[in-house]
């Protein structure tokens, strides 16, 4: 065999991989799954339904345009049919944003810690990453955001509220930094746990994308839809930037299970809002109980705490598994910790108590 390999893009060196959220671990006593912010619930009937009913015809291709749910979202956010463009997961339509903006030379901004996707995806594009960092309150630092932009600057993230410390930014403070963009960098609004959002100061994205030109809203059905496993995200954009999505998405990457099973969502909406309105009760007693028991966690508004524990962060994460549930942590320095069915916060926070104690 030849000691060649193919050549590969130097941009792929060094590449942070993605770190899913661990498992629960099989065949262990128990294993409540808290490390990718999941909903915890099972799938509805009717949505089930009909993503079994979808299943009788994957031998087609699904509908590349993916008519029937854009069409759904157009009507359900009151905008335009071109403004809506989907994607597998709303991961896979950042990184659809990336390649319709930036390159090699070009700069793309977001916070730091935010979600772990956009070092790497901005990576591959090779492009630049700036990160700017958070601030001392774990929230996006607006005004060090807007001072770093430079002419270079394509893309900027605002994850809202952050992944992972559930932060968020408030509407007076988002529109003050949108002002600052220059019309020719494009501004996304990443807004995966935007249907766990109960403070009223929290601006709705597809509010201000309206006179935005330069604002795209990314949504997910993964995290409040209940549908992480079958791959279906979108984003609310303006022209020319719907329509450069549309050329970047993988062809045919959203099934038509996924498709199906999205218009299904939005159609028992009222009951999965339910839902998602027991997760934030869940969500409201995680974090009286842990500031309770003397932690201080930042104020969250998605379906998961964080934990700022530094040199600490490792033993907790595996004091938790010993305590049956699977959290996420960054090494040295902090841990996120999805809010999941009761009986697994019961553990996590019986957990937290004992931990603390050895502190
Ligand atoms: C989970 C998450 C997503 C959604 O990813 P999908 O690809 O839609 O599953 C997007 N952004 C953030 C910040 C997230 O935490």
């Amino acid at each position: 065999m030849s000691e060649k390999s193919p050549k590969l893009r130097a941009e792929l060196d060094g590449i942070p991989t993605y770190k899913p959220g661990k498992p629960a671990a099989a065949g262990g006593p128990v294993a409540y799954k808290l490390s990718s912010n999941e909903n915890p619930y099972p799938p509805l009937p009717g949505v089930l339904e009909s993503a079994v009913a979808a299943a009788g015809s994957f031998n087609r291709y699904p509908d590349m345009a993916c008519t029937g749910l854009v069409t759904e979202l157009a009507e359900r956010f009151g905008v335009p049919v071109e403004h809506v463009a989907t994607g597998t997961g709303s991961v896979g339509v950042a990184q659809s944003l990336i390649q319709s903006t930036a390159g090699p030379g070009d700069e793309v901004m977001y916070a730091w810690r935010s979600f772990e996707a956009y070092p790497i995806i901005t990576q591959i594009s090779g492009a630049t990453s700036v990160q700017v960092p958070l601030t001392p309150g774990d929230v996006h630092d607006l005004d060090a955001m807007a001072d770093a932009i430079t002419e270079r600057t394509r893309l900027i993230f605002v994850c809202n509220p952050n992944n992972p410390t559930g932060t968020v930014v408030r509407r007076a403070a988002l529109e003050r930094f949108l002002d600052r963009v220059p019309a020719d960098c494009l501004v996304v609004l990443d807004e995966a746990y935007r249907e766990f959002i109960r403070d009223a100061d929290v601006p709705d994205g597809i509010e201000l994308y309206r006179d935005r030109p330069n604002v795209a809203v990314l949504r997910t059905f993964s995290k409040a839809y209940g549908l992480a496993g079958l791959r279906v995200g979108f984003a609310v954009a303006h022209e020319p930037v719907a329509a450069a999505l549309r050329k970047t998405a993988v062809p045919f990457g959203v099934s038509q299970l996924a498709q199906d099973a999205a218009v299904a969502s939005l159609r028992a909406e009222d009951e999965l809002l339910g839902r998602v309105g027991s997760l934030v009760g869940e969500r409201k007693r995680v974090y009286e109980t842990l500031v309770g028991q003397g932690w201080t966690v930042p104020e969250t508004q998605a379906n998961f705490v964080w934990m700022r524990l530094g040199e600490a962060t490792a033993r907790f994460a595996a004091a938790c598994e010993q305590a049956g549930v699977v959290v996420r942590p960054f090494a040295g320095e902090g841990l996120r910790v999805t809010i999941g069915e009761p009986e697994a916060n019961d553990l996590f926070l019986h957990a937290a108590e004992a931990f603390r104690k050895e502190l």
